[in-house]
């Protein structure tokens, strides 16, 4: 029986592994089925956050996948098979309300996040902050443009405190929610619980700051709230897009504030940092592209580390519609270095055989001056065809067939568009000659 479900819990991690390559991470190869009893198919995971990923990304892929492998309907559950972690949810039961529990992303640890000259100050910083919350450096102020690491580094230095031995109460949230939560207070008339949760923490981390940017009342509180934790020497760490100073319409005692610990920022990765950052993120995900790949994709993309991971999320993701392997040309194609479908090298003589033949005129016909239809239809048929089949310029075009203007080659093109849109049997006709030069 264990066999059997083995068997199937298998199959179901390769089918989202082929089907749904963006969730999948190298770590779900530790994730064990339990059981699987009337349609429900109980999985254990030994981390929060990984049960947290599960549920929220991969569950509809499971699903399907559990569907197709078994042939029925089934439901999954996960659950937590380590014990350790249950100061948490204690936590986020008597601390914290329903709305407000935040998960982190697995994925945002120290051990997955490359170090390197753009962010080693602030690397260092949130190391020295886990190891002594409060005592170091109060507030951490991390800012850089966007995508560059600090949503991460602050989730890593969250995750990190959480897995000490006396893991600590920890309220991570970006400063929208901050801000949505105390608008919401005020209308409720519910101010004291509002503060006693922000107040109570142990560790405050509030992403994205710069979202307080002229909201008055919402500066006042958060004033309030940074002055009674840090106070009482709890640690406050925030990140922005710009160093405190530049953030429009923040009030000079809160900027004075924030730049009283240490501000740290983040740059933009070197090259060979982006390569270090895109073979974490290859065997994150269980692959392993060929090095040229990651040069490449680390050459093209050189802003934002999002986007460098995106583009190896899309590589992987066409690759595995195929036959999984990763190779130069399917980077190049995905990130549009190179045309997928190879049909640049058509010529006018091409197009001029295959109109002649399916019409049954003779070239002369079409470069001579006669308007009937019958030979002006295949006429401009060649013209829409030239034009979009090759790069020749309109004027070009025209000279092929009896010297004709640019304007009476684009006026060809648009009369056979129109009429591809308005008639199917044109359409049909016009699509075939497309596909026989194409496959040429
Ligand atoms: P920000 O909050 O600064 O906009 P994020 O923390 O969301 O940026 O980072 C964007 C993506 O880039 C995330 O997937 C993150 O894991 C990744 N990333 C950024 N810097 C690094 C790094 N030094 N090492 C590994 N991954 C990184
Ligand atoms: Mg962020």
């Amino acid at each position: 029986m264990a066999d059997v479900l083995t068997d199937i819990w298998d199959k179901i991690l390769r089918y989202l592994q082929k089907h749904h390559s963006q969730f999948w991470r190298s770590w779900l190869e530790q994730v064990e089925p339990i059981s699987l009893e009337n349609g429900l198919l109980r999985i254990g995971v030994p981390e929060r956050s990984w049960q947290q990923y599960l549920k929220q990304f991969c569950n509809a892929g499971l699903r399907e996948a559990a569907q197709r492998v078994t042939g029925h309907l089934v439901s999954l559950e996960y659950v937590l098979t380590d014990g350790d972690d249950l100061t948490v949810s204690d936590y986020e039961e008597d601390t914290l309300h329903n709305s407000n529990l935040f998960y982190f992303n697995p994925d945002y640890t120290f051990d997955n996040f490359v170090v390197g000259p753009c962010n080693r100050l602030s690397h260092a910083a949130c190391v020295a902050v886990t190891e002594s919350p409060g005592n170091t450096y109060n507030p951490l102020f991390i800012h850089g443009s966007v995508g560059l690491g600090k949503t991460h580094l602050m989730q890593a230095t969250c995750q990190a405190i959480l897995k000490q031995t006396s893991p600590a109460m920890i309220v991570y949230m970006s400063c929208e929610t901050f801000v949505n939560d105390f608008i919401r207070a005020v209308e409720e008339g519910n101010l004291y619980d509002f503060r006693h949760k922000y107040r109570f923490a142990d560790l405050l981390v509030i992403d994205d700051i710069q979202f307080l940017s002229e909201r008055e009342r919402s500066q006042e509180e958060f004033f309030h709230t940074f002055n009674s934790l840090y106070q009482g020497r709890k640690q406050i760490i925030l990140s922005a897009d710009c160093p405190p100073s530049q953030i429009p319409r923040l009030e000079d005692r809160l900027v004075s504030r924030f730049n009283q610990g240490l501000v740290t920022r983040i740059d933009k990765p070197d090259y060979e940092m982006r390569m270090a950052i895109l073979y974490k993120k290859a065997s994150l995900r269980g692959i392993d592209p060929p090095e040229e790949v990651v040069s490449l994709i680390a050459r093209k993309i050189d802003s934002n580390t999002r986007e460098l991971e995106g583009a190896l999320t899309k590589i992987h993701g066409m690759a595995m519609l195929d036959d999984g392997l990763i190779t130069l040309k399917l980077a190049r194609q995905s990130l549009g270095e190179e045309p997928t479908p190879p049909h640049r090298q058509i010529t006018i003589s091409q197009i001029i055989e295959a109109v002649t033949d399916h019409f049954d005129v003779r070239l002369s016909d079409l470069q001579g001056k006669r308007r009937s239809r019958s030979i002006a239809f295949p006429r401009q048929i060649c013209m829409f065809l030239a034009r979009d089949l090759t790069s020749h310029s309109l004027e070009e075009i025209g000279g092929h067939f009896g010297g004709r203007d640019h304007t009476t080659v684009l006026h060809a093109y648009r009369n056979i568009d129109k009429l591809c849109d308005n008639d199917e049997s044109i359409r049909s006709m016009v699509n075939s000659l497309v596909t026989g030069l194409t496959q040429k």
